[in-house]
């Protein structure tokens, strides 16, 4: 069917470039994302842009999903306003992501060339901030290599 490791959850992506499209707003809302949760459900967010480091997208997502109570999160994508299409996360989400959900799956690519990826490998040889807390071994998140 495929020769991607993982599916494109093509559901997904429209769910964000909706938000993108229909949630936007100037320079403040700039970026949508969504996200599946384990249990199916999909999530939605936007970016709050401030000069003083307002959170992306992603970002504001992991709380979303927290407040709605789904705090396993199996794929996130971000989509640009103005017809973007899929954008990459960040170097900072990238981290961040990594961190909270270790096997997290990240859509990126543009067009015919979407794939779904796993966000060790957006970050390879990367700093894993659980591995260096004092209770490392209770918090180790489960390794994918
Ligand atoms: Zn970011």
């Amino acid at each position: 069917m495929t020769t991607h490791p993982h599916t494109v959850d093509h559901e997904l992506i429209q769910a964000a470039a909706h938000v993108a499209r229909t949630r936007c707003r100037g320079d403040n809302h700039t970026m949508a994302a969504a996200a599946r949760a384990r249990d199916g459900r999909i999530i939605t967010a936007v970016n709050a842009y401030h000069f003083t480091g307002g959170p992306c997208a992603e970002l504001v997502l992991i709380g979303t999903a927290a407040a709605q109570g789904a705090y396993d999160l199996d794929t996130i994508v971000a989509v640009g306003d103005r017809d973007r299409g899929v954008v990459p996360p960040c170097g900072r989400c990238r981290q961040v992501l990594l961190d909270y959900f270790p096997a997290l799956k990240v859509i990126v690519g543009t067009g015919e060339h979407l794939q779904t990826v796993s966000i060790t490998d957006l970050l390879p040889e990367s700093y894993v901030w659980a591995d260096h807390q004092l209770d490392a071994e209770q918090t180790t998140p489960l390794s994918t290599s």
